[in-house]
């Protein structure tokens, strides 16, 4: 049985407590979390990555049909304005003059028909008559850009209503041999070409195209909204040039409402116009959402079942160790007295001696037995005779109070009390003071006394600790024959006694 519980403290050690376990299961959760989160975050991540190719996508293709358009009636504009030099254009008829100076792409849908404008702003010849009616457009910007400067190359305008439709005004300047001004060609793309082919793709409602101008001007947007068409963006600190780069990508509220979205530019950058795709936010990310929402309420639940039951875990296991250690402490408490038992003595006499060996330090023991208790017994009763030994008990603890002190009840009426580092001189004065106690606490009663053996010793190798106890009761046993209600210290080593 002894040997059984001294392999369970052994085992000790071991044992999960409630803490251990609080701690491991809040790291193990928050590790968790961690990579659940990490996780979603990834996720996050690509569902962000894959729209902005596909938003890149979008506006490059756009732009790239916006550009082969401009650039197809660019060349037209180009053709009109080198062949209006020819000197035979003054003399050849209207008809051949139209056929020579305007191909068919002008005549395509949603493109106007190209005008030239004299150096004075008057129209002088249209592709759509052979008699234009008389107009002046020397106040629109168009004119005065390439009339006050030679190298404008072509310009687009702002979108206007031209010719009783919105559109955007493309022209190019009319020089002659030496580079004077000698009018302007202008011609127009219709925003029906924008709405056609922004018709033609899939978008959802609240995804956005916005087409704009090098100076970021608003050409073109869907969803169209006249009043946002033409405004410049020069004031936006959000959409800079220097934060919508190359294919790079700003989120967050755009120039014209407020939803955050995630907008994506063109790669080109050598057209004069770009394209900026936006799609709300809360699109991109909306399978996400879901995704997250479903994740993060599995895990939460999980973390939550890990924690009750850790919960549950650990007020279980405290309860045991609360319950063994009441248990522990009822296996090495004597009953009567309160003081440790024998078994408890045995251990801790053990390990005082095996670490007083390695501190090469002394250890005393007093072995107090009450004198004459069988007739005490005898004359007041076995009660009388176990209240007798708990005031003794009382005496001894009350007097031996230094951490390290073992007080013990070692069978009967005998008691033992292991003092750790302590001379036979010190334990002679507290077996003196328990002496004094217990007869001043039975004011010297029949049998109310107690005889004191003491011996300390330093242990050497190869002593055992029942060397100091045999030691001990023979000191007891010279009390006992020195007459009782008396101390004995052993002389050791040679274990002589010394009264
Ligand atoms: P001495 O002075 O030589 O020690 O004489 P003594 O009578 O005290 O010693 P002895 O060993 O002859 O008797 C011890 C008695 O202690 C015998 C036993 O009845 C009594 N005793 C032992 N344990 C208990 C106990 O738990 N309660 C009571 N009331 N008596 C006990
Ligand atoms: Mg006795
Ligand atoms: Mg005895």
């Amino acid at each position: 049985m002894l040997s059984g519980w001294r392999e369970a403290t052994a085992r000790r050690p071991w044992r999960i407590s409630a803490k251990l376990l609080i701690i491991s299961s809040v790291v193990t959760v928050i590790g968790f979390s961690a990579i659940c989160v990490n996780v979603m975050l990834d996720m996050r991540r690509g569902e962000e990555a894959l729209a902005r190719q596909t938003l890149e996508n979008l506006a490059t293709t756009i732009e790239a049909d916006i550009s082969r358009n401009v650039e197809i009636y660019d060349l037209s504009l180009k053709a009109v304005a080198s062949n209006m030099l020819l000197p035979e254009i003054a003399t050849v008829s209207r008809p051949i003059r139209q056929l020579i100076l305007f191909d068919h792409a002008t005549t395509a849908k949603h493109f106007g028909a190209i005008q030239v404008f004299d150096a004075d702003g008057g129209l002088t010849i249209d592709a759509s008559t052979l008699d234009p009616v008389p107009e002046n457009r020397a106040d629109e910007e168009y004119f005065r850009v390439h009339r006050d400067n030679p190298n404008a190359g072509l310009f687009i305008s702002r979108p206007m209503l031209f010719r009783g439709a919105y559109a955007i005004v493309l022209s190019r300047r009319v020089s002659d041999q030496d580079g004077g001004f000698m009018g302007v060609v202008a011609g127009s793309i219709r925003f029906s070409y924008f709405h056609e082919l922004f018709e033609r793709l899939s978008l959802d409602p609240e995804d956005t195209i916005t087409v704009l101008k090098r100076d970021r001007t608003i050409m073109m947007r869907r969803p169209f909204d006249l009043d946002v068409i033409g405004r410049n963006l020069g004031d936006r600190s959000n959409w800079k040039p220097e934060i919508l780069k190359e294919a790079r990508s700003y989120a967050g509220q755009g120039p014209v409402d407020a939803t955050p979205r995630l907008y994506v530019r063109s790669t080109s950058i050598t057209t004069p116009l770009y394209v900026v795709a936006g799609k709300p936010l809360s699109a991109v990310f909306a399978l996400w959402q879901r995704e997250a929402y479903r994740i993060g309420a599995v895990v939460l639940a999980l973390i939550l079942f890990v924690l009750a039951s850790t919960l549950v875990l650990a007020r279980e296991i405290s309860r045991r160790a609360d319950a063994e250690s009441r248990l522990e402490e009822m296996a090495t408490t004597d009953a009567l007295t309160g003081l440790r038992n024998r078994r408890k003595f045995d251990q801790v006499i053990d390990t005082e001696w095996r670490r007083a060996a390695r501190q090469k330090s002394e250890v005393a023991l007093l072995m107090i037995d009450a004198d004459h208790f069988k007739a005490y017994n005898d004359t007041f009763g076995h009660q009388a005779g176990d209240q007798l030994l708990v005031g003794i008990a009382i005496c001894i603890s009350d007097s031996v109070r230094r951490a390290g002190d073992c007080a013990a009840r070692y069978g009967g009426e005998e008691f033992a009390v292991l003092l750790p580092n302590t001379s036979a001189a010190d334990a002679f004065k507290i077996a003196e003071t328990i002496r004094a106690k217990v007869l001043g606490w039975s004011d010297g009663g029949a049998g109310s006394t107690v005889s004191c053996g003491i011996a300390s010793l330093a242990p050497t190798s190869g002593i055992d600790w029942s060397v100091l106890v045999a030691a001990a009761d023979k000191a007891l046993y010279a009390a006992k024959a020195g007459g009782r209600n008396q101390s004995v210290v052993a002389s050791l080593p040679k274990l002589s006694l010394v009264a």
